[in-house]
C-alpha cells in the first residue's frame, strides 16, 4: 500500500525548508477540512493520487497548441497526458470530442463561447469572403466581423433562478461580449418554464441558449432544450460545471444527460466530478476544431500537471465505484431534503432531485447572511444564495445552498444526512435576528453559544466516524 503519510510529510518538510508558513498553512488546511461539516455544493475532496499528480515537473513545460500541433518543441510527454485525459473524458461521457486544457470552469465557458462564435460567425464569414484566415480580411471586413461578434444574443438562466454569472451577466465578460436575455422558473412550481423559454426564444432569436446552473435543485430536460434551440436556430451550450459528476456517474441518463443534446458542453473538474481544480469542454465533431482553438485564443499555456491529474480523475470516474458514489450523492441529497422538510424547513421547489438543496430561511425571520453565519458558528459550512425573486437581494439573500458531494466522499449515507438535517433545523430554529437602533439588522443575529457548541460536538462525532483521507497522518 502507498504510504501517503510518509509522502506528504516529506513533501511538507521540503516546503518548510523554503517557506515554513506555506507548509504550516497546508497542514492546517487538512485539519480544518477534517473538522468541518462541508455542505458547500460546489466543493469536494479529490483522491490523493489525483492531488499528488499535480505536484510534478509537467508544470515546467510550455505546450501552447494541441496534441501533435504545438507552438513549442519537446512536448511529447504533455502530448501523452493530454491525449490520455481526452481519451478518458470521451469514453466517460460518450462524447465525440473532449478538450481538457481549460484552467477552470469560467475558462471552459470562454472557450465554448469563442468556439461557437468561430463556428457560427467567423467561419461562414471567411467562406463568404473567400478568405482562408482572418489575416486575409481587409481592415473594413475585419471591423465588420468584430462588430458582428458583439451583436450576438445569448439566453441563459437568470441568476436568482440558479444560473451562473458566466451565462451573459454584466459582472462577467460574457455579459460584455453578448446581449443577454434570461429565462427563469415558474413561480408556482419553481421549475424551469420551458414553454415561456420557447416563446421568448422565438421572439429573441439568440445565437446561443445556455442550459445549466449553480443553484437549481432539479434536473434539466436537455432534449427539450435542444428542441427549442433547433427551432430558433440556436446552438445549445450546456454548462454542467456543477453536476458533471452525476452525468459521469450515470445518475442523469436519457433526456437528463446533456451529451447528445448539447452542441458544446463545458464543465469544471473539481465539483461533483471530484477531480483537480480545472475545466474541460466536450463538443460534437462539427464544433471540435473550433473548440481546439481555445489556447491561445482565450487560454494561457496548458497546465500539463493539471491535465495529468484530470486524466487520473477521469480514469477514477470510469470505475464502477464512481457510479456507486454518484448514486449515493443523489440519494443523500434526497435524504437531507426529506429530513429538513420533516423538521419544518422550507425548500425552494419543495425538494431536490440532484446533488443540491436551496433552503428558504425567510420563514425563520432570517436573511441568508444570518443563517450562514449562525451555521458556521456551529461548525456547519454552507453558503448563502439568493432564491428566485429574492426580496433581500444578492448580498444578504433569503437562501442557504447546501450539497452532498463532499460529505458523501467521506462516507456519509442517508442516516448521517438525516442527522445533518437535524443539526441545520436546530440551528435555524434557535437563531434570532437582531435589531440595531435604526431597525432590524440583515447581518446581526443571536444564537446561544451552548447550542452552537452542542451542534459542533454532534458534527464532530459524525466527522470522526467518517474520516477524510483515512490513514493519512501528518503527525
Ligand atoms: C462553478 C461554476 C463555474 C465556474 O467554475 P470556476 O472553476 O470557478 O471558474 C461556471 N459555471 C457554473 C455553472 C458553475 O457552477
Amino acid at each position: 500500500m502507498t504510504d501517503f503519510s510518509s509522502i506528504y510529510s516529506q513533501i511538507l518538510d521540503a516546503v518548510a525548508t523554503v517557506e515554513p508558513r506555506v507548509a504550516e498553512a497546508t497542514r492546517q488546511e487538512l485539519r480544518d477540512q477534517r473538522r468541518s461539516l462541508k455542505l458547500i455544493a460546489s466543493e469536494n475532496y479529490a483522491s490523493l493520487p489525483t492531488l499528488l499528480t499535480m505536484g510534478t515537473w509537467l508544470s515546467d513545460k510550455y505546450a501552447e497548441g494541441t496534441v501533435g500541433h504545438r507552438f513549442y518543441a519537446a512536448c511529447q510527454n504533455v502530448d501523452t497526458v493530454e491525449a490520455v485525459a481526452s481519451e478518458h473524458a470521451k469514453a466517460l461521457f460518450g462524447a465525440e470530442h473532449a478538450y481538457v486544457q481549460p484552467h477552470s470552469g469560467i475558462d471552459a465557458n470562454l472557450v465554448a463561447y469563442w468556439a461557437i462564435l468561430n463556428y457560427r460567425i467567423e467561419s461562414p464569414t471567411l467562406a463568404r469572403l473567400g478568405a482562408a484566415t482572418v489575416n486575409d480580411l481587409t481592415e473594413a471586413d475585419w471591423e465588420a466581423l468584430r462588430h458582428e461578434f458583439n451583436a450576438q444574443r445569448v439566453m441563459g438562466m437568470s441568476l436568482d433562478a440558479g444560473g451562473h454569472l458566466t451565462h451573459g451577466f454584466r459582472h462577467n465578460i460574457s455579459g460584455k461580449m453578448f446581449t443577454q436575455l434570461s429565462y427563469g422558473t415558474n413561480p408556482s412550481t419553481g421549475l424551469i418554464d420551458y414553454d415561456a423559454l420557447r416563446t421568448a426564444a422565438r421572439e429573441y432569436r439568440p445565437l446561443i441558449i445556455v442550459a445549466g446552473y449553480s443553484a437549481y435543485p432539479r434536473r434539466v430536460n436537455f432534449a427539450k432544450m435542444r428542441e427549442i434551440a433547433d427551432e430558433v436556430g440556436a446552438t445549445l451550450f450546456v454548462d454542467m460545471a456543477h453536476f458533471a459528476g452525476l452525468v459521469a456517474g450515470k445518475v442523469f441518463t436519457g433526456e437528463e444527460n446533456p451529451v447528445g443534446y448539447g452542441h458544446v458542453i463545458a464543465s469544471t473538474t473539481h465539483k461533483s466530478l471530484r477531480g483537480p481544480r480545472g475545466g474541460f469542454v466536450l463538443a460534437t465533431e462539427e464544433y471540435a476544431k473550433s473548440v481546439d482553438k481555445g489556447c491561445p485564443m482565450v487560454l494561457g499555456g496548458p497546465l500539463g500537471h493539471v491535465m495529468a491529474a484530470k486524466a487520473v480523475a477521469f480514469a477514477e470516474a470510469r470505475q464502477e465505484s464512481f457510479q456507486v458514489y454518484a448514486a449515493q450523492v443523489a440519494s443523500n441529497a434526497k435524504a437531507l431534503a426529506d429530513g429538513l422538510l420533516r423538521r419544518g424547513v422550507s425548500l425552494v421547489t419543495g425538494g431536490t432531485d440532484n446533488h443540491l438543496i436551496l433552503i428558504d430561511v425567510s420563514g425563520f425571520g432570517l436573511t441568508g447572511r444570518q443563517a450562514e453565519s449562525a451555521l458556521l458558528d456551529s461548525g456547519v459550512v454552507t453558503n448563502r444564495n439568493s432564491i428566485p425573486r429574492d426580496p433581500k437581494g444578492a448580498w444578504y439573500t433569503s437562501g442557504i445552498r447546501i450539497g452532498t458531494p463532499a460529505l458523501t466522499t467521506r462516507g456519509f449515507k442517508e442516516a448521517e444526512f438525516d442527522e445533518v438535517a437535524d443539526l441545520i433545523a436546530y440551528v435555524l430554529k434557535n437563531t434570532a435576528p437582531c435589531s440595531t437602533p435604526t431597525g432590524p439588522s440583515k447581518a446581526k443575529y443571536e444564537l446561544d453559544w451552548r447550542i452552537a457548541e452542542q451542534v459542533q460536538a454532534r458534527a464532530d462525532e459524525l466527522l470522526e466516524a467518517n474520516p477524510l483521507y483515512p490513514g493519512l497522518d501528518l503527525g
